[in-house]
């Protein structure tokens, strides 16, 4: 595809991440450059995975460069795939977005490679064989592409352009963007966006000074109580150890599995749950709290001070860290109280599922769910109290206790994007809510009308907008 003409001033295309919270892609035209923000995949309902098989809708050989915000597969996942489409151009990420990407993206590489096997052995793919999207090949041929970039340095990524990254304190190496596109418009993107109130990341920077804003919207319609979420932990994991039951929490390997750690040891410190064996079980979040741990220990800029150099504020004294399949099984035998943490955060796949049939027969234990639940995954169909769940090819009877904890998060809620955009050096001539399901997009688009009197839009997928400096 050709490009535009630089003439015609920049486009803004809306490839994914419009109307969703997954598969974020935006791509900025300049006339002179291409520059792809972000490069996830589409994760959830079938009709949304089925879309990452879509042709891509530019020749991804005419992308010089992408600009990742941070590791979460919705942001990185489609990399592989670019790469073995025809994108030989660098990716620009932070130092830790790179060494968790070289976790993640083997993982969904590995993943991709399985659902094709598993295809091929029940014979139900429409291809004959069926192909992974990708291969392990894939994901190594694109991460030696990455070039890692420091917070707060401006950097040429293209002829005519310019980034730089701030923290956006969502997970470990997120960052919030601002392109600066010469002659034209200065874009920023918020990528996904952290809260004040994390417990081991500095919070978000304030915006830069943008023409265009583009907004994270995940719970754009939702405003979370931390102090509640705590208390309810407490007490559900309190409840279900007096049953002589066992929690199980579904986590995102990435961060929450960090955060909940940190949240359960400082209740154990101060009494208010049962010091419980904690059994972490799931080779990515290991992975990923070691990268965890090493960032914590050197001291990194983008942790908060008073837990720079501890040496491991993740043990309760408690912890039990599993990475071998042996002793993954082992923990079916156990019959005490204790708790375990294991991925995929929404249930779609990895060891949780074993330990979800398991446990969830039995009234005394509770599955315990602190993270966003996407439509059509497990995770969202037992918050809608379904009382069978299929999974690993059986159909398991949903007895344990249900709780819903999604103020767990780690994504900025309603109040909280606000208060970020309100921080802007000046309003931008326009913004746009993205990364939302419908209702928290038109949720969010009418607070930022409201309360900050922006002009703001809701893309949809697929749309190009021309966009010019004020
Ligand atoms: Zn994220």
């Amino acid at each position: 595809m050709t490009r535009h003409d630089a003439s015609s001033g920049t486009i803004l295309r809306f490839l994914g991440g419009a109307g969703t919270v997954t598969g974020s892609r935006f791509l900025v035209d300049t006339g002179r450059a291409r520059v792809l923000v972000d490069c996830g995949l589409y994760q959830g309902a079938k009709a949304l995975r089925e879309r990452n098989w879509a042709p891509f809708e530019e020749d991804p050989a005419s992308i010089d460069a992408v600009l990742l915000t941070h590791a979460h597969v919705d942001h990185s996942g489609y990399l592989p795939r670019l790469h073995q489409l025809g994108f030989h151009g660098p990716v620009y990420t932070s130092r830790s977005s790179e060494q968790l990407c070289n976790v993640l993206l083997r993982d969904s590489a590995r993943l991709q490679e399985e659902a094709a096997r598993y295809a091929n052995l029940k014979g139900f793919s429409k291809h004959d064989p069926a192909l992974p999207l990708y291969t392990e090949a894939d994901a190594e041929a694109v991460l030696k592409r990455f070039r890692a970039v420091e917070f707060g340095d401006p950097l040429d990524v293209a002829e005519g352009v310019n980034a730089s990254f701030a923290r956006a304190g969502h997970i470990l190496g997120s960052a919030t963007l601002c392109l600066a596109v010469e002659a034209g418009p200065r874009i920023g993107f918020s990528g996904d966006l952290g809260r004040e109130a994390h417990p081991l990341l500095l919070p978000p920077e304030p915006p830069a000074d943008v023409d265009v804003m583009l907004v994270e919207s995940t719970y754009g319609n939702r405003t979370h109580r931390e102090d509640h979420a705590v208390n309810r932990l407490a007490l559900a994991i309190g409840r279900t150890a007096a049953r002589g039951g066992v929690t199980v929490i579904p986590a995102f390997a990435v961060d929450r599995t960090e955060i909940v750690l940190l949240t359960l040891g400082r209740l154990m410190d101060t009494q208010r749950i049962p010091r419980l064996p904690i059994y972490v079980d799931s080779p990515m979040a290991l992975a990923a709290l070691a990268i965890y741990r090493r960032e914590i220990q050197s001291g990194s800029q983008e942790i908060r001070p008073e837990m720079r150099g501890q040496g491991n504020p993740f043990d309760p004294g408690t912890l039990v860290e599993t990475p071998s399949v042996q002793e993954s099984r082992e923990i079916n035998d156990i019959t005490e109280p204790a708790i375990i943490i294991s991925a995929s955060g929404m249930a779609t796949g990895g060891r949780i599922l074993h330990h979800l049939a398991r446990r969830l027969p039995d009234h005394r234990n509770s599955v315990v769910l602190v993270g966003y639940q996407a439509i059509g995954t497990r995770g969202h169909r037992l918050l809608s109290g379904e009382k069978t769940l299929k999974m690993l090819g059986r159909y398991i009877p949903v007895r344990a206790e249900i709780v819903d904890i999604s103020e767990f998060s780690v994504h900025a809620d309603r109040d909280e994007l606000v208060a970020w955009l309100r921080r802007a050096p000046s309003p931008p001539a326009l913004s746009f809510v993205v990364h939302g399901e419908a209702d928290a997009a038109a949720g969010l688009q009418r607070a930022i009308s409201d309360s900050l009197g922006w002009f703001a839009v809701v893309p949809k997928l697929g749309e190009r907008v021309r966009v010019g400096p004020r």
